[in-house]
This record gives structure tokens, sequence and C-alpha cells, in this order.
């Protein structure tokens, strides 16, 4: 056999002749057992919630320390899910109608009150409730879907928004090496006679370059193209990092000497292990060194720094460079965003994008500080997994 346990009823009334009469109403009730509980305020049924959990609470709507109306939205911010009755001195019509639209599910005429009212108001008030409640919990559900669902719809009208700007701004970059090469190789047919030697290789070193820019440009698009579908697939292993490093900072050396620079790599500690993707590491740490050697002056300094912290690696990238204005740094790693100052220094804007993106692949974050004519230093921040 199955026990029903009592419901719990909070009274709060003050007037103790009335709260006698309902708990002798409630004594006497066979159909439904309630167990109650009375207090004289509206202070101390508030702390009663605190500490229990009520059923449903009868409220006496002219206390010492509330008046009216205001009480229900009090009780309702301390349990949402708990059920009121008011009780009211006259037949209101229109103060019942009120409470209900404060939150409270009945209302209960005092004098007029008898046992078998009370019980009935009781149990409505407590179906009503959980009615509500239900309804409520699938809104709530439903709300956060229509959330996250036009998100997600946003989220893709950008994407889609981005891919079509990246096709145009890419054919656009195509287009110009291209007219260079349809442009000079049209010359060397043309004029193959009058064209001197130095003149013809000029124009074939022109064919050469516009061939390496859209080169460049499409496996900095593949790249993208990869990353988005997820081909660039983060693929993790134990590595020697500061190896690594090192190793990249080997191959830019030769760079670095052309331009006059000194490129310095330091490490906070040697031989450490980390849980990397070695693809994406070294295309984050290649390209940041490039830019620093490529963005720099002659003469000047690129130091990069591998700094072991308890939770995160950083990679600190510093140059004595052409630095980037500040609303530039706002687009910085926007596909085919160039710097206002660039000037004749080749490049694609591709660069930076798919640092970021591998940055992200990698759960890490990429910042930038940077000060025209002074340098630039980018910091990529890797967490250390376990
Ligand atoms: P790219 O170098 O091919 O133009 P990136 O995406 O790597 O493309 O860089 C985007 C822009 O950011 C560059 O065109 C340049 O204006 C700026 N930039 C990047 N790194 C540096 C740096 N170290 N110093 C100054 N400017 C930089």
């Amino acid at each position: 056999m199955t026990t029903i346990s009592p419901r719990k009823i909070l009274l709060i009334e003050d007037n103790l002749a009335e709260a006698r009469l309902l708990q002798e109403f409630i004594k006497l009730t066979k159909s439904q057992k309630f167990s109650l509980c009375h207090v004289q305020r509206l202070g101390e049924g508030i702390n009663k919630l605190d500490n229990e959990k009520y059923d449903i609470i009868l409220l006496d709507l002219t206390l010492p320390d509330s008046e009216g109306l205001s009480s229900i939205p009090k009780l309702i911010e301390k349990d949402p899910s708990i059920s009121i009755i008011v009780l009211t001195n006259t037949n209101d019509e229109e103060l019942a109608i009120e409470a209900v639209r404060e939150g409270a599910q009945d209302y209960l005429v005092k004098r007029h009150v008898n046992p078998d009212e009370l019980v009935r108001s009781c149990r409505y008030a407590i179906e009503r409730k959980q009615c509500l409640e239900k309804l409520r919990v699938v809104n709530q559900t439903l709300e956060t879907q229509i959330e996250k669902k036009t998100t997600e719809l946003l989220k893709s009208q950008e994407i889609n928004k981005l891919k079509s700007e990246f096709v145009t701004m890419l054919s656009h970059d195509i287009r110009n090496p291209l007219n260079t090469i349809l442009l000079a190789a049209g010359l060397l047919q043309k004029y193959d006679e009058e064209l001197t030697n130095d003149g013809r290789i000029n124009h074939l070193q022109l064919i050469r370059k516009a061939i390496k820019n859209v080169s460049n440009l499409l496996d900095e698009a593949s790249l993208i193209g990869k990353s988005d579908s997820g081909k660039l697939s983060y693929k993790p292993h134990i590595l020697d990092l500061e190896k690594l490093c090192a190793e990249l900072v080997e191959q830019a050396q030769l760079f670095a000497q052309e331009k006059c620079l000194n490129l310095i790599f330091t490490s906070s500690e040697h031989c450490f292990e980390f849980l990397g993707d070695e693809t994406i590491l070294k295309h984050i740490i290649s390209n940041l060194l490039n830019n620093a050697i490529k963005y720099s002056i002659p003469g000047g300094t690129v130091l990069f720094e591998l700094i072991k912290q308890e939770k995160d690696i950083i990679l600190k990238f510093q140059d004595q460079g052409i630095g980037i204005t500040e609303k530039d740094q706002k687009q910085l790693f926007q596909p085919f965003h160039r710097g206002e100052n660039v000037g004749i220094i080749p490049g694609t804007g591709l660069g930076l994008t798919i640092v970021k993106q591998c940055v992200q692949d990698h759960g890490g974050d990429i910042t930038v500080n940077s000060q025209i004519g002074v340098g630039s230093t980018f910091t990529v921040t890797l967490p250390i997994i376990t």
C-alpha cells in the first residue's frame, strides 16, 4: 500500500481567530491530508520558504509587514513553483482578478469559507500551478531551441556572406597577376626581336613573380577551404615544441639575414613535451615569423619567445617593423585585409586568417599589440592539454 504524503500548507495570517478557524477546517478534511504551518507575518513566511518546501500558501492580504497584493511577487520570487490562494475579507471580484494576474491561483473570502470549499480550492490551486509549471518548462525549452536555431541561422548566413565575399576577392586578386602574365607574354611575343636580352629577362621575371603570386594565393585559399570544411583537422601527438620552434627559426634565418635582421629565439624551458598538431603549429609559427621578418625594417631585431606557463604555452613574436594602425588591427584577421602602410611589400592578406583558424583549432587565442613605426607583437596562447 502506498501512503500519500500530506500536502504542506503555509498559512500567513495575523488574525489568530481566523487562523484557528482555518486550522480547524483543515483538521476536518477527510478526502485529502494536509499539514499546516502558521505564521503571522510575511517576513516569517519568506523565511519558512528558505528552509522548507510547501505546496500551497494561504495568504492574508492585510499583514502587519505587507499590504495588499504586493506580498504575492515576493513569495513567488522565493519559490516560483508555489501555489498561492489569497484570503480576502470581502467578495471582491476585481481584487481576485488582480491577485491572479499577480500570480495567485485562487482566492477565498474568509467569512464565507467552509471546509469543503477550502479543500477544493487547495487541490485546484495545486493542479493549476502544476499545469502552469509544465507549460512554463515547455515554453522555456522552446524559447531556448528557437534562440539556438536563430543563432545557427544567423551564423550560417554570415558564413555564406563571407564565402561569397571571399570568392569575389580571390577572383579579383588572381586576375591582377594573370593580367600581368598576359601582358608580359604578349609583349614578349610581339616585340621579341626588338627586345634586348635584359628586357626579355625582365618580362620573364615579371611572369615568374606573377605565377608565384597566383600559386601563393591558391595555396592559402585551399588551406582556408580545408580548415573550413574540417579537413585541416586537429591531429595531436606529443612533440618537442622547443625543437620544432628552433627548426623553423633556422629556416627563417636566411630570410632574416637577407634583410640584415637579428633573429633571436628564446625558450623559458628546454625539452618539454607538448601535445599538439605539428602541421597546425608549423603553420602558426612560420607565418608569424615570416610576417615579423617581412614587415621589419633592415637592421632591426625580431624576437621569438616560447614561454611555458602552468596551463598555457605562449608564443610571442616581437618585431621593430613598420607597425599596424589601430584601424587595421581591428580587421587584421579578415581574409584579404592588408594594412594601409604595406606599400610594395608583397602579400595576399590571407596568412593571418589562416593563423587565427589554426590557433582556434588548437583551442587557443591570438592577440596583437602594435604601434606605427615602433613595431608589432603577436602573442599566441595555446592551452596545455594533459
Ligand atoms: P600578408 O602578409 O600576406 O599581407 P597576412 O594575413 O599575414 O597577409 O597579414 C595581414 C596584414 O597584417 C598584412 O598585410 C600587414 O598589413 C599586417 N601585418 C601582419 N603582420 C605584421 C607585422 N609583423 N608587422 C606589421 N604589419 C603586419
